[in-house]
């Protein structure tokens, strides 16, 4: 068996397999795609200490610096289910069973489409899904953001320090996000928010000219021009495959203590899959190496 089985292999699971590689434990990686959610990413100017890079790059980084440390790296594989019983086992689904002291799940997230024409021809090219990664790029710009939850008026308030104004799109008649956040939204002069909106198009030559979109109430269509659309309608954690054998919150994402553990014990996780706030690469990467930590220790004190 491993001593730590990581599943997933993106910032977190990169992190947690070299950590724990570098105590001299067996240690391996059980992931669908090497790099995760970096690979889909074109620049990258928030990773501390390196001012500028792009997503495969990191991705190939990530993956040469996992191989130095003799990590058992299994690609193309997904995991379809968890059990614990003397051992942590992991149930592959070409049916392979895999088994380990412990496990560090990480299997990341992916954030929700709105499945409009538009949105994925232009994707990196106007139309982005992160705030604190791509705000800078729309500096004195006019941007949409979609939906007007918390997260989408949290990222309109940000929005709005950086581009010269902000609309907000949200499909129902009301927004959904917390009072204190709608009010703060309202004291700032260059945001506009549409309610009842259903978004139809994001339009654009070979980047983002505007969006379309249905006025509910009437049925009227009506055009924006503008030069960024963020998408804010969720992030869905890649979780589904646990069913109840870990504790997630309502969203899907998996619950963790200070250590990175899960309330099964020997079961870590880290990443965008947990219910920890602020999903990044940086912060990803440190969860990793907190629940590689809080495997060893686990081990060391259960052996
Ligand atoms: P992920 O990167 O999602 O990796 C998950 C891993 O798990 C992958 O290897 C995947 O294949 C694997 N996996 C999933 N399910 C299974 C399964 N059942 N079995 C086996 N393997 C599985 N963050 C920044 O800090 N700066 C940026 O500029 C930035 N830009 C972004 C741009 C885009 C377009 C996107 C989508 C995200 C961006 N982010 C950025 C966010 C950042 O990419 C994530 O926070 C980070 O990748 C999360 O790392 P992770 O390891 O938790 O998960």
């Amino acid at each position: 068996p491993y001593d730590v089985l990581v599943v997933g292999g993106g910032p977190a699971g990169a992190s947690a397999a070299i950590y724990a590689a570098r105590k001299g434990i067996r240690t391996g990686v059980v992931a669908e795609r090497f790099g995760g959610q970096v690979n889909d990413t074109l620049g990258i100017e928030n990773f501390i200490s390196v001012k500028y890079t792009e997503g495969p790059k990191l991705a190939a980084s990530l993956e040469e610096h996992t191989k130095e440390y003799g990590v058992d790296i299994m690609k193309g594989q997904r995991a379809k289910r968890l059990e614990k019983k003397e051992l942590v086992e992991i149930e592959l689904e070409n049916g392979a069973v895999l088994k380990s002291k412990t496990v560090i799940i990480s299997t990341g997230a992916r954030w929700r489409n709105l499945g409009v024409p538009g949105e994925a021809e232009f994707k990196n090219k106007g139309v982005a899904y992160c705030p604190h990664c791509d705000g800078p790029l729309f500096a004195g710009k006019h941007v949409a953001v979609v939906g007007g939850g918390n997260s989408g008026i949290e990222a309109a308030i940000d929005l709005a320090g950086i581009a010269e104004h902000v609309t907000v799109l949200e499909f129902m008649p009301e927004l959904k996000a917390d009072s204190v956040l709608q009010d703060r939204l309202n004291s700032l002069p260059n945001t506009t928010v549409l309610k009842n909106a259903q978004v139809k198009e994001i339009t654009g030559d070979t980047k983002v000219n505007g969006v379309t979109y249905i006025e509910r109430a009437t049925g009227e269509e009506k055009h924006i021009e503008l030069q960024g659309v963020f998408v804010q309608i969720g992030l869905v954690p890649n979780t589904d495959w646990l069913d109840d054998t870990v504790e997630r919150t309502r969203m899907g994402e998996i619950v963790v203590d200070s250590h990175g553990m899960t309330n099964v014990p020997g079961v870590f996780a880290a990443g965008d899959c947990t219910h920890t706030p602020y999903k990044q690469i940086i912060i990803s990467m440190g969860s990793g190496a907190t629940a590689a930590l809080g495997a060893f220790d686990y081990m060391i004190r259960n052996q």
